[in-house]
């Protein structure tokens, strides 16, 4: 399963990176290109589209 997360992602680290997902899991980031292929998770995507949807405005900072 392909999660999406707002985290920035040091993939040339070799140690795994935990990043935080959208839908609230915490697990290692892979940057294969396989990845592309695994189907999106479902609250992921629709996290995705409410923040792609939003004002850049509400971001932090
Ligand atoms: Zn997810």
């Amino acid at each position: 399963m392909r999660h999406a997360t707002l985290d920035a992602a040091e993939t040339s680290s070799p140690n795994a990176v935990r990043v935080d997902t959208l839908c609230g899991h915490r697990l290692a980031a892979q940057d294969d290109g396989l990845a592309w292929f695994w189907q999106t998770c479902a609250p992921c995507l629709r996290a995705a589209h409410r923040f792609l949807a939003a004002p850049r405005s509400q971001q932090s900072g």
